[in-house]
């Protein structure tokens, strides 16, 4: 199958070829017929799977040969994202898309002055990409108007959820036109996904291009047991140890970012760190260093690393392991992309036990154990598998109680004096889904 077969017109051709595009990626044949026949879509795919083309090439084609000329600070298309670096990862592909096509095309989101993006939509643009948050900002002073939209797409729409956007997505489907083109891309799918599209989408065909929640397969997958207080001196020696080159490093914290930069600067390491307290320039900054190969090792947060888009990244190391499961399979996402093979590393301490088990039994795999010499935890991590199971040590019989005994009362949950407890059962953010005012609509 080529691109051409999907039908797509020659200045989409050109530019795909110039991108060095030959053939299409699963989602993109599946995803670009639906799209210019104008269905709407509910697509499980994930980052590195070449979803981004899946939609905004059949979009812009629409965009060129259908509909009238974009009005004043009017949009046509709309692109929905979590966060800025996604927004504007998710925009330069787009303009690499249209570069032979005659529409305009542009990024907003938070964090930067709201006056140069106004006047830029003054004479409207074609392909709007953009945060929540802003974009209802801009709506809010008159800057946009959402009365010519063709194309609603929600990227990463658990992503959306995740971060709260529940109620900017009830406030913005209350702005939009009855009659539009709805696309849903989402790397999980829940129950609260499932009631957004349903609320949102109108007789959607559902593509899922890899089995629902299952991590990348092209991607070796291990973890090494370690106590907490020894992760930066491990990850220190398996990084000269491996001779890694360029490793992209998630830590649960702003602190704990910023702490691992340090350590790693201290020891005349090229590392740079990002995190959402940064100002968005210094991020981008700091991102392009790292794309550029100007920096070794990048330590970021979920919420700043996403979007991020490296080819040929080899390796992504769980510095700390995610609270929430599905951002396992964001982050080693950034690796094996399109058809490349990758290597995501997971330390793990004794109390992220119940977020391993978590994340095993999402994607349905136990994580290989490598335990590295001289780095043996003294807080043994229980052993885990994909049915969800953390297996505990046998209880201790219980001492007989002993009166007057002042101690705390062990109220039957033993725990080794040489092992951590396992945390509660790992911390699910709460997730707001909106219910929207669904009356009926006209389909295109
Ligand atoms: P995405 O999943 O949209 O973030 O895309 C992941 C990476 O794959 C990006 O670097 C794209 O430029 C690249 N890509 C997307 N589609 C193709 C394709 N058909 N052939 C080769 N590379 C592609």
């Amino acid at each position: 199958m080529t691109f051409a077969t999907l039908g797509l017109i020659e200045p989409l051709l050109r530019a795909l070829e110039t991108l060095g595009y030959q053939t299409p990626t699963p989602v993109q044949a599946q995803a670009i017929p639906a799209v210019l026949a104008g269905r709407d879509l509910m697509a499980a795919a994930q980052t590195g799977t070449g979803k981004t083309a899946g939609f905004a090439v059949p979009l812009l084609q629409l965009l060129t040969l259908e509909g009238p000329k974009v009005s004043a600070n009017s949009v046509r298309s709309l692109i929905l994202c979590p966060t800025r670096e996604l927004a504007e990862q998710v925009h330069a592909s787009v303009a690499q898309y249209a570069e032979h096509l005659p529409l305009t095309t542009y990024a907003v989101y938070g964090g930067v002055s709201i006056n140069p993006q106004m006047m830029k939509l003054r004479k409207g643009v074609d392909v709007l990409v953009a945060t929540p948050g802003r974009l209802i900002d801009l709506f809010r002073q008159n800057a946009l108007k959402l009365n010519q939209l063709q194309t609603l797409v929600l990227d990463e729409a658990d992503r959306m959820l995740d971060l709260g956007f529940s109620e900017e997505l009830a406030n913005i489907y209350r702005m939009l036109p009855k009659k539009r083109q709805t696309l849903l891309f989402s790397a999980t799918f829940s129950d609260d996904i499932r009631l957004l599209a349903g609320q949102m989408l109108n007789d959607p065909l559902s593509i899922e291009v890899s089995p629902r929640n299952v991590a990348a397969n092209t991607v070796k997958q291990w973890v090494v047991p370690v106590d907490k207080k020894r992760k930066a001196e491990l990850f220190v020696h398996l990084m000269r140890k491996g001779k890694w080159k360029q490793v992209l490093v998630f830590a649960k914290t702003r602190n704990g970012v910023d702490a691992l930069v340090d350590k790693l600067q201290g020891l005349g390491i090229n590392a740079d760190g990002i995190h959402g307290d940064k100002p968005q320039a210094t991020r981008q900054r700091a991102l392009d260093r790292f794309k550029a190969s100007d920096v070794q090792i990048l330590v970021a947060t979920d919420v700043a690393a996403r979007g991020l888009d490296i080819e040929d990244l080899p390796m992504v190391v769980n510095f700390d392991l995610p609270i929430v499961a599905e951002d396992y399979i964001h982050r080693i996402g950034r690796t094996g992309r399109a058809g490349n093979t990758g290597e995501a590393i997971s330390l793990v301490c004794a109390d992220e036990v119940n977020m391993l088990s978590a994340i095993e039994m999402l994607t349905r795999q136990t994580l290989a154990r490598h335990m590295e010499q001289d780095f043996e935890p003294e807080h043994r991590v229980p052993d885990t598998d994909a049915s969800g199971q953390v297996v505990k040590k046998p209880k201790k019989p219980k001492k007989p109680k002993t009166s007057g005994g002042g101690g705390k009362r062990n109220l039957g949950k033993w725990v080794d004096s040489g092992e951590a407890a396992p945390v509660e059962p790992s911390i699910k953010p709460v997730r707001k889904v909106p219910v929207f005012n669904t009356g009926p609509r006209k389909k295109k």
